[in-house]
Parts: C-alpha cells; sequence; structure tokens
C-alpha cells in the first residue's frame, strides 16, 4: 500500500502476506534502509531544534496569512500556495526521519524520544494551518471564477475539489465542536476497539505445540500449509471475538450512528458523499463498478470451485480461501534475486521504471530487515521534495514477499513520475488511483513468472497467488461495501444494532459474493468484529477503492497486452498526472467511461482469462 500523508491508517488491507516464517529452510535477510539523508544531523537535539524552528515558520505563516486568505485575488493565492508548498518540503525530512526510524524499531529507545517529539511538533503545526482549508473554502466558494483563472492553471483541480467540499464546511464554531465530540466519542470508541483487540490471546495447538498467541500472530496461522491449524486458528479467533460481542457491537453502533447523524447535519446527500468526495469520484461510477460486481460473483464462484478441486477437496472451507497450494516447491528468493526480479519486471515495460526501482534498492531507500520491534504490514512512503520514496517491508525470501516488493516498488514509480511533474499539492492521490503503479506492476511480475515457469506447478502457484488477492480484494471487500450500506439503511429504519444484528447483515453481504461456494464455520458470522476499518472515524466506506483500484488495473492491464508498446506512455501519463485530474478523466483520455458496467466488465475479462489459463493446467 502507499502510505497516505493525510490519515494515520496503516495496513489497509493485509493479503497474502502471512506473519509467521514457516519452514526450516535457509533463511534469507532483506537490506536496511538509510534514513540519514533524510535529515543533517540525527542528534536528538538537532533534531528537536529542527522541528521547533518548522513549527515556528508555519505559526509565522499563519500569523502571515490567517483571515487574509478569503479575500485574495489569483496572484496572492498562488503565491499563497508556493509558500505553503515550500515550508511542507522543507519540513519533510525531519519528520519522515521520525516517523520512519519509529516503524522500523519501535524498541529503540532514542527512535521512541524522536517519535514523540515528531507529534507534539506536527500537532502545533496542525494547528497552526487548521485555517487553511477553512478560508481557502470559503474563497473558493465565493469566487468561483479563481478555478478558471490562467494563474492558478496548475491548482485547477485541487481548488475544484475545494469548492465541492464548500457546501458542507459548517461554521467555525461548529467545526470545533466536532473535533471535541469526536474526540470523546467514535475516535475514543475506536480506540477502544483497537486496544481491546490488539491485547487478546488465543490458545492453539501448533505441530504438537501449545502455546498462547496474540491476534496479530495467530492471523498468520490463516495461511499455514496444514489444513487443521488453519481451521483451528479461524475457530479459535471467531470464537474468541463472539465472547466480547456487546463491546465491537457497541462500538460500531457508536461509529456507524455517529457518521448518519454527521450526514444529516452537514447535508451530505448520502452517508457515501465524503468518501466519494474524498476519493475524487462520482457516485454513478461507483454504482457501475459495484453492479458490475455483482453481475460476476460467479466468475469468482467458478475459481473457488477450481481450487477446491486443485487441492482435491470436494468444497474449500472458509480456512482455504486464500491457503497456498498444497505440495508445492517452496521457494526461497535471495535479497539479491529479489532486486534483480524486481528491476526486470518493470524492465519489461520501460527502461525509465526500471532504473527508478535501481535507484530504490541502489540509495538503500528499502527497509528489508526482519527485526523485533519493527512493525508488520508494508508501505511505501513518498519524499516528495527529493523525489523519492523509502519502502518498508518485512522480507523473508518468500514468494509472496517478492510481490510485496515490486508492488511497493510499483508505488515508488508512481511517485517519481509524479513528484517530477507536479506541484506537491497535485501528489495528493486518492485512494482509487493510487494503487494503480503497483498493482500493474504485480501484473507484470505475474506476466514475467509464468513466462519463465519451469514447472506447472510453479504457473499454478503464480496464477492461484493473483487470483486470491484479486477475490479478496475485489469479491471479499465488496461483501464489506454492501455490508456497510446495509447498516447505514438498518439505523435509518430505526433498527437497534446488537451484535446478533450485524452479523445478520455481515453474512448477507457475504453470501452475495461467495454464494454456497464455500463452507463457513458457524461462528465466522462475527468477522466483522474484528476489522480495524469499520471502526475507524471519519473514514467511512474505505472500502469499494481497493474493488476500483484492482479492476481498473486489470482493465488496464488487458489494454497493455492488446496494445504492446502502444501502451507504455500511456500508463505513464496516468501515473504522472498526480492529483491533477479524476480517476474518470483519466480514464477518459484512454476512451473509456468508467461510469458503465461495461468498462469494469474489462477488468473481469481479464481475470477470466487468469481462470482459464489455471483451469487448463488442471486438465
Ligand atoms: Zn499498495
Amino acid at each position: 500500500m502507499r502510505k497516505p500523508t493525510f490519515q494515520a491508517s496503516t495496513q489497509l488491507l493485509t493479503l497474502g502476506l502471512s506473519l509467521t516464517a514457516r519452514g526450516k529452510n535457509m533463511t534469507v535477510k532483506g537490506e536496511a534502509w538509510d534514513l540519514t539523508p533524510l535529515v543533517p544531523s540525527t542528534k536528538i537535539d538537532k533534531l528537536q531544534a529542527l522541528m521547533e524552528q518548522h513549527v515556528k515558520t508555519a505559526e509565522d505563516f499563519a500569523t502571515k496569512y490567517k483571515g487574509k486568505v478569503r479575500t485574495m485575488d489569483a496572484k496572492a493565492v498562488q503565491t499563497f500556495l508556493e509558500e505553503y508548498q515550500d515550508n511542507a518540503l522543507k519540513r519533510e525530512g525531519a519528520f519522515m526521519f521520525a516517523r520512519l526510524s519509529y516503524a522500523a524499531n519501535s524498541l529503540d529507545p532514542e527512535a521512541k524520544k524522536v517519535a514523540d517529539i515528531a507529534r507534539r511538533m506536527n500537532m502545533k503545526i496542525r494547528q497552526a494551518q487548521a485555517f487553511i482549508v477553512i478560508e481557502l473554502t470559503q474563497l473558493v466558494a465565493s469566487k468561483p471564477e479563481l478555478i478558471e483563472d490562467p494563474i492558478l492553471a496548475e491548482y485547477k483541480h485541487a481548488l475544484e475539489i475545494t469548492k465541492r467540499k464548500a457546501p458542507f464546511v459548517l461554521s467555525d464554531l461548529e467545526e470545533r465542536l466536532f473535533i471535541q465530540k469526536d474526540r470523546y466519542g467514535i475516535d475514543s470508541w475506536a480506540q477502544l476497539q483497537n486496544d481491546w483487540l490488539a491485547t487478546r490471546t488465543y490458545e492453539i495447538e501448533v505441530e504438537g505445540e501449545k502455546k498462547i498467541i496474540p491476534f496479530g500472530e495467530i492471523i498468520g496461522l490463516y495461511e499455514h500449509p496444514n489444513r487443521d491449524v488453519r481451521k483451528a486458528a479461524k475457530d479459535i479467533v471467531w470464537t474468541g471475538l463472539s465472547q466480547d460481542e456487546i463491546l465491537w457491537a457497541s462500538a460500531l453502533r457508536a461509529i456507524a450512528g455517529d457518521h448518519l447523524e454527521t450526514t444529516k447535519h452537514r447535508k451530505w446527500p448520502s452517508p457515501r458523499t465524503q468518501s466519494l468526495i474524498d476519493n475524487d469520484v462520482d457516485p454513478e461510477t461507483i454504482d457501475a463498478l459495484m453492479m458490475s460486481v455483482q453481475d460476476h460473483v460467479t466468475l469468482y464462484q467458478r475459481y473457488l470451485g477450481i481450487k477446491a478441486k486443485i487441492m482435491g477437496l470436494p468444497k474449500l472451507g472458509e480456512w482455504d480461501v486464500v491457503a497456498p497450494l498444497p505440495n508445492m516447491p517452496e521457494r526461497k528468493f535471495s535479497w539479491k534475486e529479489a532486486r534483480q526480479i524486481a528491476i526486470d519486471t518493470y524492465n519489461g515495460f520501460d527502461p525509465e521504471l526500471a532504473q527508478i526501482v535501481a535507484s530504490m534498492f541502489d540509495n538503500k531507500r528499502i527497509d528489508g530487515v526482519v527485526r523485533k520491534g519493527k512493525g508488520s504490514g508494508a508501505w511505501f512512503s513518498d519524499w516528495l521534495s527529493e523525489k523519492s520514496g523509502f519502502i518498508f517491508l518485512s522480507y523473508n525470501g518468500r514468494l509472496g514477499e517478492v510481490f510485496t516488493l515490486v508492488h511497493e516498488n510499483g508505488h515508488a514509480v508512481h511517485s517519481v513520475l509524479m513528484s517530477k511533474a507536479q506541484q506537491p499539492l497535485n501528489t495528493e492521490i486518492g485512494m482509487c488511483i493510487a494503487e494503480v503503479g503497483s498493482i500493474f506492476g504485480e501484473l507484470l511480475l505475474v506476466d514475467k513468472l509464468i513466462a519463465e515457469a519451469k514447472t506447472k506447478e510453479e504457473k499454478l502457484e503464480v496464477l492461484a497467488k493473483v487470483l486470491d488477492e484479486f477475490g479478496m480484494s475485489v469479491f471479499q471487500v465488496s461483501a464489506r461495501y454492501f455490508f456497510e450500506v446495509d447498516l447505514y439503511d438498518a439505523i435509518e429504519r430505526g433498527e437497534y444494532l446488537d451484535g446478533e444484528t450485524i452479523s445478520k447483515y455481515w453474512v448477507k453481504g457475504r453470501d452475495m459474493m461467495y454464494g454456497d461456494a464455500i463452507e463457513w464455520l458457524p461462528n465466522s458470522k462475527w468477522e466483522w468484529t474484528f476489522k480495524v476499518h469499520y471502526y475507524l472515524p471519519r473514514f467511512r466506506f474505505y472500502n469499494y477503492p481497493y474493488v476500483f483500484a484492482n479492476l481498473f488495473v486489470f482493465a488496464l492491464y488487458r489494454l497493455y497486452k492488446e496494445q504492446g508498446k502502444e501502451f507504455v506512455p500511456k500508463l505513464k501519463r496516468i501515473l504522472a498526472a498526480g492529483s491533477t485530474h479524476s480517476p474518470r478523466e483519466l480514464a477518459t483520455e484512454l476512451g473509456f467511461d468508467i461510469a458503465t458496467t461495461e468498462f469494469w466488465a474489462l477488468g473481469m475479462k481479464q481475470a477470466e482469462e487468469f481462470i482459464n489459463e489455471l483451469e487448463s493446467l488442471t486438465k
């Protein structure tokens, strides 16, 4: 994933990555990143002084402009935005250093101290800059002609989005009360859900050994090669979660109920509006997308049937859906090999992309080391002032991690291309577009691995991997979308959402996607309880962007297969566009209307081809 700068969530979707290393064979180690180029000095007192200086710059900026933005003309807005961006670029390095050092090693006392200083300084900067959005919104609402002003041409789309938000911004007092209400309301509910989940432990027996492990570790067993272990892990987790149903239901009821109230108070046309604006998409597009998913559920169910056959089962259990295929030779890739695979993967598409990837390795911008105190998951973080970035992952040499490495390098490619072409303000890509470079990169890797596969098993492994991820990102995530729609409808009707009622809606959404293709454990109806995203404050409908991103890229990849080299500059243009255009505009340039189900069917068609290829290997 790409680590967005505007919100704090990590690990939006953890797929294909098992948290526990398996197998007793060779250990493979990744290299560490070098964060020193981010700062002039890594000494704590120097860092603190530097950050204090940045706080002062932000406060001076506020003193200079507060109360004056509302009446600015185009020239003044340009100067204002340039100065704002300039400050943001100047302070980026110090704050990144703090954030990344801590992510890589939260047990390091120095990193902890620096991260703590950075958090406090960052809050001061946010407070100092809170006026910017409010005043800019008011300015654009009262002078919409600024959007078309040639002086502000580079910021046109950013101003359009600001204008779209304008009707829903409340008075200063109301906005402040909202922040206060959230702090001890939905923010606290989310914190409770998160903390409670993080402190749960589960007793499980793995290969004759009984152990008590936390939630974060037991879910790693969902991809364990032993079927009984997977099933037991799921069963133990669901049963454990069901025991705290009152807590989960209270949190979700409060957060969903609060959102519906907020929707009414801000006069958003629907509970989806906030998310649609944030993701720069329109309701017609998302309706077409979700309709296309509903039209293709049998495609996914067909894949699940084929996977069951490969695994020698009449039907998959829920514990088999993302499981590795049995009897696969376990391949390990050294860091050097993975580096070469990543570079070659992009080189096959375009040499400039390969150069960017090579520079990520050569400049030590990737942290692949597994160490105690390192956070889980994998992500990319922009370093806009250097037109580069940093990649975070834990590398053990498995195929899934090679995919992750290629995926995160796709974010790097995207970031470098757009930061070279755009103003920093135009690099705030929404979630629908943020995954284009990365998922496209993964498909290039699929191509390469299939072409080079020496055995049928290697091909099966790669195809099952890409289809497992596609199934989860497109269909399983869609279940969450339909579930969320049902929740707001239920609250609207005055239905009381206790644990059993919420579970009923979860099962409804799930069954819409899976039909009877899967055997579920009785307690799996509690699946909704653990997903941190349902509880994230002010982050409703986080789900459909994943569906969008995957199907969009599958459609682009199909176009690439048809057009070959002619397609290369088209993809590069999309990536370099950053946030200067909406996803719909970007697709229009390619000749597509994404507000039609026909467009989304193209992505499904590509998935169908992978499924056909997989099926032909089983005959
Ligand atoms: Zn990503």
